[in-house]
């Protein structure tokens, strides 16, 4: 196998990359200038580096607590609950949203032998202890591993004095977070209803 051969390889390993896609990157790597795949490698490797998660909320970042966690302009009452980092970068591209967030590394899947002790809801139960919270917005996907993360949070939170509500309508059903257009998340996030079992 040549190299360019084990570069497509591992190319079709990424997300949504089929082997079309491999070799065509893979091509256009060989094509640009050196400096072109001296940077990409580079930036690869510092991301790897460099970002790891907030020890508050989970989120990436390169300083912990992360820029949101210590943002004194957010709204310390209010959290919204998302299952992975790409749904924080996601929610704060509407530029709807002034609280914080808290990213669960999932949602529960007993398929997928993801129960909620993988997951850090324990974590949030001490945020929720440290600091007042008024309001816990719940926006896991609309699937069924969403649905029972979302019940699960409710039940936990129930005996405590926290608004509990869940992203409204206009995310698709069985979709994902990370692909639902700005607008669509920001009416989303404007509408969101009081979310209980
Ligand atoms: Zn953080």
């Amino acid at each position: 196998m040549t190299s360019l051969d084990h570069l497509i390889r591992t190319l079709t390993n990424l997300p949504g990359i089929g082997r079309k896609s491999a070799s065509r990157i893979a091509y256009y790597i060989l094509k640009k200038e050196k400096r072109f795949s001296e940077t990409l490698a580079e930036q690869i490797f510092k991301v790897k580096q460099n970002i790891r998660s907030c020890s508050v909320c989970g989120n990436y970042t390169e300083c912990d607590p992360c820029d949101i966690c210590s943002d004194p302009g957010r709204d310390r009452t209010l959290i919204c609950v998302v299952e992975h980092p790409q749904d924080v970068h996601t929610i704060e591209s509407t530029g709807e949203y002034r609280g914080l967030f808290h990213v669960l590394g999932g949602a529960i899947s007993p398929i997928d032998g993801v129960g909620p002790k993988e997951l850090t809801f324990d974590k949030l139960v001490n945020r929720t202890n440290k600091q007042p919270v008024k309001e816990i917005i719940i926006a896991t996907n609309p699937t069924v591993e969403g649905d029972t993360t979302a019940l699960y949070l409710v039940r936990i939170f129930t005996d405590k004095d926290i608004r509990m509500s869940r992203l409204a309508s206009g995310i698709p059903v069985g979709g994902d977070l990370e692909y639902a257009d700005k607008l669509t998340l920001a009416r989303s996030l404007r509408g969101r209803i009081p979310f209980s079992s």
